[in-house]
């Protein structure tokens, strides 16, 4: 949700009843990051939290200040993600925080889970951004979860309707952690065209770059991204051969312009599912009924089908 996760959009998540959550790298210094903090609590009174990603970086973050100023402000709630989180998620378990820790793979996250994290965030094949390198897609990797974790975990990757939230509850999880489809409502702050590219996509339209360099990302499947693969697959590809192609600060321009193709921008298959625009919360009140009347159904089959028996 890097250049999405602002306090317009997080605010209009919490308001409507979901965990909006701020991605602390969108702000350009830790002291932006505290503005958008104090216009978030303006827009809502509910909690919100604050993502912060540990991944390879064209120019490294100073992500221990962005820690400090979020902590400061008085946030509870954090999301961590990528290598190398022990130091952070120490920092944040010591002023008394509630620490979820997005992981792709189960050995991860039970390292995690060590380290003192207090939820989880299964992060399946089918997610936008940066998968991982083993390929297991969520119903496996859920599974998994929930005979392997002792604390509450949420889902995520490929859940954009109430049918898959209602799956991943049924698999286990707490929840469902949602970014392609919070980024096609009104309240995200990305151009139109964007949102109406996202509801014309298909499941198919989505790529992994970076591949080769084992910081795998699934990304749109747009002429810079097709371009980035095509490198990749020449073989022997370093970052400098593709960094100009992949910037994230030309990724923003694609959510500024509404020109899907300028830059790099992140999507999970779950573009496949999205086909309106809707209100944050007209999308989580429409869910809250038809995932109450999935489970409904769901425990009908289960009665007639012991009836059978
Ligand atoms: P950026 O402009 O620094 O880099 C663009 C992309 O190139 C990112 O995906 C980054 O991981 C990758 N990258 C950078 N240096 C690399 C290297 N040496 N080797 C391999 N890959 C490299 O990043 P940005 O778009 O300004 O984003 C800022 C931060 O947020 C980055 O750390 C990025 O990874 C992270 N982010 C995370 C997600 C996610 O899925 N969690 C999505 C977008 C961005």
């Amino acid at each position: 949700m890097q250049w999405v996760g602002v306090p317009q959009l997080a605010s209009a998540v919490s308001e409507a009843g979901g965990l909006g959550i701020l991605t602390a790298l969108t702000q350009p210094s830790p002291d932006a990051l505290r503005v958008a903090i104090r216009e978030t609590r303006k827009l809502t009174s509910k909690p919100f939290g604050v993502n912060i990603t540990l991944l390879p970086s064209i120019n490294p973050p100073d992500y221990e200040g962005y820690a400090r100023a979020a902590v400061e402000e008085g946030v509870k709630i954090f999301e961590t993600a990528g290598n190398n989180p022990g130091p952070l998620i120490k920092y944040f378990k010591s002023k008394g925080c509630y620490v979820i820790h997005k992981c792709t793979t189960i050995r991860h996250a039970k390292s995690a889970e060590k380290l003192g994290v207090d939820c989880l965030s299964i992060d399946g094949f089918e997610c936008a951004g940066h998968p991982g390198e083993d390929d297991i897609g969520g119903l496996v990797l859920l599974a998994r979860a929930v005979k392997e974790l002792k604390i509450p975990f949420v889902a995520s990757g490929g859940i954009a309707d109430a049918r898959g939230l209602a799956a991943v509850l049924a698999m286990g999880a707490a929840g469902a952690n949602m970014g392609t489809r919070f980024m096609c409502t009104v309240e995200s702050p990305i151009h139109q065209n964007i949102k109406e590219k996202i509801v014309a996509s298909t499941e198919r339209d989505t790529v992994h770059i970076f591949r080769t360099l084992h910081n795998t990302a699934r990304v749109f499947k747009n002429k810079v991204a097709m371009e980035v693969v095509a490198i990749e697959r020449r073989g022997n590809a370093k970052f400098e051969d593709i960094k100009d192609l992949v910037s994230g600060a030309r990724g923003r321009l694609v959510y500024e312009k509404g020109d899907p193709d300028i830059g790099i921008w992140s999507a999970g298959i779950a573009v496949g599912l999205i086909d309106d625009i809707p209100t944050c919360e007209e999308m989580l009140k429409k869910w809250e009924v038809e995932v109450e009347d999935i489970v409904a159904g769901l425990n009908k089959v289960v009665i007639s089908s012991k009836a059978k028996l």
